[in-house]
């Protein structure tokens, strides 16, 4: 047997379970179909093959789970520390235990390449543990003394949040907003993304059987617009975690402004990548390649423009056509395959569509530019030259494994170009001369910048984005800075003066 048939043979009792259950909602800890008995059916994007029912929901669902998190809060909110740092480190062991599910699940779901999600799985117990051991210390605070009054600070958690996440890598996603809103003491009502909503519910299983007590985490399916709308408009939601595209963030936001909702947005990117000719040329090869094509190019950091020098261009771009052409597209399943397919039919009619875009705007299609003739929905990895920063191919979020290489012949010219564009996510530098590295990283538009260096995630740094790329940070202790509320108490030291009114 083939890995790939041992992984299928691995997935198939997966599958039996999935279709027995589908995904019915999780309130207070019940498995609830939605109310007005609807459902949606889930299909896999390998070869549009069923997968599963899933509940799909409305207002009424997201009311009884908002009530199910504002009941258990208080509960929450005052479990000891120590005790909720063991939960979530039972929930991080859980996940490892079920590593191996969870990636199949994920990767059949998705289309995401298995060599990439069995990791994305590991590192969702690692946001568990990290926030796990950061729970005694969430609520510690600042002694700020005056000379009347001892004033003290302390945090407290905001209440019952919602979590909305996208499909591009939903389980990493989901313990990344819900590890940190669980060790702040909130309470959760997570809304996955219709797309993907098998592995939230190994996450939430494993969360139960972790100890977790009921309603503290509730799992609401459905669509955005329903399910999503309903529970960014919920009066017991005092927050909203969102993770997706930036005009759903811009819709959230008004939705939320009634009921004058805290929110925290992770939201799309056109990231550069810049190389200059005096970089280590092979390892940014490397990265450039990685960070645009891994994760089958639906990952909101990827480097998704290429700003190369022209005394290089030519040269680089050449070996860039030659690697991009060796991309194994394949079944996710296959621990060979580098680029599995697209999500969704939707999703690769929009991806697909910019192939003409880049034929109408007289950019040149230098690799891929096309589907294969075969089911499910791949896209070769595409490489868009002669491109120019104006162009749409250059300034929108594709989402997809398609690449578009600028070239520039100055640092201000890479930096204009580089800030030309609505978002503001990451950016990626390649040059040896340092004093050029701390010029453009100062002068450029985005939350996270790496130099020499594909994306390498730290927990305790800041995650987020500028612009139209997010409001807010994640990672360390800003997560906390989120999810609580900071309390100022002054208690006066003696019998200081109190203006006297009306004496
Ligand atoms: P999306 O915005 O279409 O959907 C995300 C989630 O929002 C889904 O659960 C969806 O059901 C829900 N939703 C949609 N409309 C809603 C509404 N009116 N009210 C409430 N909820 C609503 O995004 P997507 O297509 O699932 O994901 C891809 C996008 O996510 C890309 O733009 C990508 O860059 C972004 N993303 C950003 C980050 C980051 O950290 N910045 C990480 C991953 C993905």
């Amino acid at each position: 047997m083939t890995e790939l048939q041992q992984n299928l043979h691995k997935l198939q009792p997966i599958l039996d379970r999935l279709r027995a259950r589908g995904v019915p909602n999780r309130i207070a800890g019940q498995d609830v179909p939605a109310q007005s008995g609807a459902s949606f059916d889930n299909h896999s994007p390998v070869d549009e093959s069923f997968i599963c029912t899933v509940a799909r929901s409305g207002e009424a669902d997201i009311d009884a789970a908002a009530q199910a998190a504002r009941a258990a809060f208080p509960g929450w909110r005052d479990f000891p520390a120590a005790e909720r740092k063991k939960v979530l480190h039972r929930i991080a062991d859980g996940i490892v235990a079920r590593a191996e599910e969870i990636a199949l699940a994920e990767c059949w779901d998705t289309g995401q390449a298995l060599r990439f999600m069995s990791k994305a799985a590991l590192r969702g117990a690692e946001n568990f543990r990290f926030f796990a051991d950061r729970a005694p210390a969430a609520r510690d605070g600042q002694h700020l003394p005056s000379p009347t009054l001892m004033n003290i600070t302390t945090r407290v958690p905001i209440g019952p949040v919602g979590v909305i996440t996208p499909w591009n890598t939903p389980f990493m996603l989901s313990t990344w907003k819900i590890a940190p809103a669980l060790a702040a003491g909130c309470t959760v009502v997570h809304k996955p993304a219709e797309f993907s909503p098998v592995t939230a519910r190994i996450l939430m299983d494993i969360a139960e059987e972790a100890g977790l007590p009921p309603g503290v985490w509730n799992l609401v399916n459905g669509f955005g617009e329903e399910a999503g709308r309903a529970l960014t408009e919920h009066p017991d939601i005092k927050a909203i975690a969102f993770v997706g595209e930036s005009k759903t963030g811009s819709m959230i936001m008004k939705q939320g402004a009634d009921t004058l909702k805290r929110v925290h947005f992770e939201l799309g990117g056109k990231n550069p990548v810049i190389v200059f000719d005096d970089a280590d040329l092979d390892r940014a090869l490397d990265a450039a390649i990685f960070m645009i094509y891994s994760l089958n190019g639906e990952r909101c950091t990827s480097s998704s423009r290429l700003l190369v020098q022209d005394t290089i261009a030519e040269a680089f771009t050449a070996k860039l056509v030659a690697r991009v052409n060796a991309i194994k597209l394949g079944h996710p399943l296959d621990p060979s395959t580098e680029v599995g397919p697209l999500i969704h039919k939707v999703h690769f009619d929009k991806v697909c569509s910019y192939f003409d875009v880049a034929r109408t705007e007289g950019a040149t299609i230098a690799a891929g530019g096309h589907a294969p003739d075969q089911p499910g929905h791949y896209v070769r990895p595409t490489l868009f030259t002669n491109a120019h920063a104006r162009m749409r191919i250059a300034q929108e979020e594709i989402f997809g494994p398609v690449l578009t290489a600028i070239p520039f012949a100055t640092e201000d010219e890479a930096l204009q170009i580089a800030n030309d564009v609505a978002y503001g996510l990451t950016a990626y530098v390649w040059t040896n001369d340092l004093p050029r590295a701390l010029r453009v990283t100062q002068a450029l538009e985005a939350g996270m910048i790496w130099v020499n260096s594909e994306n390498v995630r730290h927990l305790p740094t800041p995650f987020g984005g500028v612009k139209a790329s997010g409001i807010g940070r994640d990672g360390g202790d800003w997560s906390f800075e989120f999810y609580m509320e900071q309390k100022h108490v002054g208690f006066a030291l003696g019998a200081h003066k109190i203006p006297q009114l009306g004496v």
